[in-house]
């Protein structure tokens, strides 16, 4: 296991590339682009179990908040400098200095892939953006994407980025869903 140690305490260097998966997802070979070369790393990939219920509660608060769409990449790009060149998130996520915004063309969702975050429009709405900002923060390939350690990165985005109000919403929509919440990262 090669072992790094960032400020988002993931095990997997960041800046690495997966370029093959084992038939048993138990090692994934990686492109490290720091060191110019491949490496093996082994590992057990988690199964996503809270997916489904970040989802719903993240739709609870949406249905509340109703918060307007950004509109354009370029407005929705804006929002995400502001949370990037902020104090807060350097001194938070200095793994992720920048994060382009890419408008998701024949997506069904958000995403994030490392440095970029893809909305299709009607994704485009501050509460689904801090949440693939969350991804960004923690993003561990060790981690389930939507584990303990995200919903706890996505509260505190929401509570710095958004509203006080929002964050109580999503913190009660967890409850009631039954996200568990690590506090690693809030
Ligand atoms: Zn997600």
């Amino acid at each position: 296991m090669i072992s790094d140690s960032h400020q988002h305490d993931c095990p997997v260097p960041s800046d690495s590339i997966v370029v093959r998966n084992s038939t048993h997802g138990e090692y994934e070979e990686l492109w490290l682009r720091s060191l110019g070369r491949k490496a093996a790393v082994e590992w057990r990939k988690p199964r996503d179990g809270q997916r489904a219920r970040v989802y719903r509660a993240e739709q609870r608060v949406a249905r509340i908040l109703e918060d307007a769409n950004l509109g354009s990449v370029y407005s929705t790009q804006a929002m995400v400098n502001q949370v990037v060149d902020s104090d807060w998130w350097q001194t938070a996520a200095p793994h992720r200095p920048t994060v382009e915004v890419a408008d998701g063309r024949g997506r069904r969702s958000g995403g994030s892939v490392g440095g970029e975050i893809r909305l299709p429009r009607r994704y485009r709405t501050p509460l689904i953006v801090l949440h693939e900002l969350a991804h960004e923060w923690v993003m561990c390939p060790v981690r389930a994407a939507h584990g303990p350690e995200f919903a706890g990165a996505f509260l505190s985005l929401v509570r710095v980025f958004h509203s006080c109000r929002a964050r109580d919403l999503l913190s009660e929509a967890f409850i009631t869903e039954g996200v568990s919440v690590s506090g690693r990262f809030t």
